[in-house]
This record gives C-alpha cells, structure tokens and sequence, in this order.
C-alpha cells in the first residue's frame, strides 16, 4: 500500500533533514517524509537562521577554498579575486533545500517527499497514523521535527488613538543578524560591541552577564515595561557588571535594514547599540501532535502550547516508537539545546534507534 512505511519524519527543518537523509542511507528502509507547507515554513526557525558561522565544517572558506584550487589558471585571474573578497553565507534554508536536493534524487525509491503539513495523527494497532487533510499515512514509528518559534519583544507605537503591538519590526534586523536569539550560535559577534538584552526573566540577567564575561560586550538590558524578576544575587551582579536595566517601554528602534543603532524608550532617551538579544523565551512549542499521541510534555508550569516534548538519550518520548528531536524536544536530565547540531545529533540518534530495532526483529524473523 503507498501510504504505508517503515518511517514517518514530521518536519522538514534542520532535524526533520538529518532524519530523512539518514533513514534514505539505510537501504531497507521505507520513509514518508512530511515536509510541511507555507504556513508552517513561514513559523518556524529554519526560515531565519541567515548565516550560521559557530560550527566546523558549515563554512564557506571550505568551498571557496575547493573553488579556487578549480579556478587555477591565469585565465580564471578575475575570478579567483571576487572569490578571495566575497563571503557566501550558509543559512538553514540552504542546508534543508541541499537535503531536500539530495534525497530527491539519491533516494526516490526510498523516501516519498510530501510536501503538506500533519494536521493529526493517532495511535492505531500497528503504530502511528498521520492525517494530512483527507490522506492518511501510517507506520510503525514516527520522528516529529516540527520546531519551535520565539517570542517576539513588542513595541509599543502609538497609531492614532490605538496603541499598535507590532513585532514586525524586528524582521529586518532578526534575518540580518542584528536582533539574536541564540547567545550559543550568535553570542561571538557582540564581542565588544554594546548590546542590550530584551527581557526581564531571570533567563535576561543571566544572559546579559554572560554576553559582558565571555565577550566584554558593553551591556544594558531593556524590560520594556515589564518589572525585574530575577534574584537578588543576578541583581547584585549586574551592578557589580555596571549592567544597566532599563525599565522603559519600547516605543521606536533606531536604524535601518538590519543596521541597528538603539531602541527609543518612552521616556524620550536612546539606548544606543549594535545588537540586541532577544531573551523572553518561546511563544510556541509546535507539540500538537505530540499532544494528540499522550507524548509527555516538560515544564508543568507552562501554558501546553509552550510546553517541550521530553524525550530520553535516544529521542524517544513516553510513546514508544513515537521520537522528538529539534528545537520542540526536550531531556529532564540536561540544559535546553536548541542549535543546528543538536538537532542533527537528536535526529540521527532517533532514526538509529529505529533502524536498529527493524534489524533486531528481523533477526528474530530469520531465526525462528
Ligand atoms: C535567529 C536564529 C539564529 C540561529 N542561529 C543558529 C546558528 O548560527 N547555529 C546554530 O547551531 N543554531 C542556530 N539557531 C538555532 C537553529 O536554527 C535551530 O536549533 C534549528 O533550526 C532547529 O531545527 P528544527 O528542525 O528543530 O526546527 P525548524 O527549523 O523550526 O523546523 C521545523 C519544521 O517543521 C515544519 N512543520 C511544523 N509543523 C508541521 C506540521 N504540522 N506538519 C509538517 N511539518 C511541520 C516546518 O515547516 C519546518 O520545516 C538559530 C535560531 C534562530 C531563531
């Protein structure tokens, strides 16, 4: 039957890519790979990350390097200059449309690339099944990598009589990679540099004492209206750091096409800076269908739709045959990772489990 499979991947992310390209190189298995559409693209992480320079190996120096031992000759002169003086970033969107490029036509006997969102999914006898509008699809095991997506700080700006909350305006400098996200992936480029971080938690006062200790950075942190909670201690800290709170509303940002230059309060001043990181945790965790399976969630204390799909060392959730991997999944028994890396290591993780428990079966097959 065409919609049955040994694998369904939800996702096509950073995690949902490294499963699929890793269950295609395991030959025997058969994969239905649910891609998602333009309205979860469109939500989600992997349409933001413009230019990712803390891994080894994501660089473009090793293909410019590649391409200039190509371009040897005096004929390839002029080329060989541009090359020397450009820089080719390497974003999420370029590594799942390459994944997406290779599974296609390395795999097509293996994977079926469905380029539709999940809509539901259910427990049946023989494990899972997918709904996406009318089609059903089904399989004895399912890896969900359907993300998660940050809350946007707010900017109060006055329209007429109505005061607008309007976080469009932190696209521009998000996908230019002047408002940050991730202090792991991006922390580096504010070495130095004065950088505010937007947020009032105690997740704020500790990032903001990490971006002065590991790269000096000159910091400030904006709670844009919102009073402090973190501890006494974090606050002796930030003092003792010369960090500055600002307790203001947002009212206008400063700067143009990613170009950032400070964030105007309502009292009238300027916070004058290169960077901000965005510190208010998320607004989504994409679980809905974790949700509809029983999958256990983390943080109790969190509205369902925030709450992290835990999972175990292998990925797996409390479903058996059910894994979570990415930026959605969450273990008990370690800090939250949320980058590129862990998401591939999640994924390939999970998919090894699955292929290696088909494997076992199989040899029970073959020796009874
Ligand atoms: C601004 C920014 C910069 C970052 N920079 C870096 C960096 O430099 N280095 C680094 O290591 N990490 C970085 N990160 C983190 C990294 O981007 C994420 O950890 C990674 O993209 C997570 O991948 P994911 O597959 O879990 O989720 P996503 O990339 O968000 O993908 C989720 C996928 O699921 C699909 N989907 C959702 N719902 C459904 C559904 N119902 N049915 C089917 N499909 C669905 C979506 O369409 C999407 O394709 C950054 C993050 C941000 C926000």
């Amino acid at each position: 039957m065409d919609n049955e499979f040994d694998l369904i991947i939800v996702g096509g992310g950073i995690a949902g890519s490294a499963a699929a390209l890793r269950g295609a190189q395991y030959e025997h298995l058969r994969i239905g790979w649910l891609l998602g559409d333009r309205h979860t693209r469109k939500r989600s992480r992997s349409q933001w990350v413009a230019n990712i320079d803390n891994m080894i190996g994501i660089h473009d120096g090793i293909v410019r390097g590649k391409l200039a031992r190509t371009l040897r000759g005096p004929e390839f002169k002029a080329a060989r200059e541009t090359l020397a003086h450009g820089h080719e970033h390497i974003s999420t969107r370029d590594i799942v449309r390459n994944t997406v490029e290779r599974v296609r036509d390395g795999y097509p006997e293996q994977v079926e690339l469905l380029e539709v969102a999940a809509t539901a999914a259910r427990k049946i006898e023989s494990g899972f099944e997918v709904q996406t509008g009318d089609v059903a699809y089904r399989a004895p095991a399912m890896v969900l990598a359907t993300g998660a997506m940050d809350r946007q700080p707010l900017i109060r700006r006055a329209d007429g009589d109505e005061e607008v909350h309007d976080p469009s305006w932190i696209y521009p400098f998000a996908n230019r990679e002047t408002v940050l996200y991730c202090i792991r992936c991006e922390g580096h480029l504010t070495t130095t540099a004065p950088t505010t971080v937007l947020g009032h938690a105690e997740a704020a006062a500790q990032l903001a004492m990490m971006l002065h200790e590991r790269y000096g950075s000159a910091c400030s942190v904006i709670t844009n209206g919102e009073t402090p909670s973190w501890s006494e201690r974090s606050s002796r800290l930030l003092e003792a750091y010369s960090i500055v709170v600002r307790e203001e509303r947002i009212v206008d940002v400063a700067g143009e096409r990613g170009d950032l230059r400070g964030f105007v309060l309502d009292d009238g001043t300027t916070v004058a800076v290169r960077f901000a990181l965005v510190a208010l945790g998320l607004h989504r965790v994409y679980n809905d269908l974790a949700r509809q399976l029983d999958a256990e969630l983390a943080d109790p204390e969190l509205p369902e739709g925030e709450r992290h799909v835990l999972i175990n060392a292998r990925g797996e959730t409390s479903v058996p045959g059910l894994f979570a991997v990415g930026d959605m999944a969450k273990r008990d028994d370690e800090p939250m990772m949320k980058q590129v890396y862990t998401a591939q290591e999640y994924a390939v993780r999970a998919v090894d489990t699955i292929d290696a428990r088909i494997r076992q079966e199989r040899r029970r097959a073959v020796l009874s």
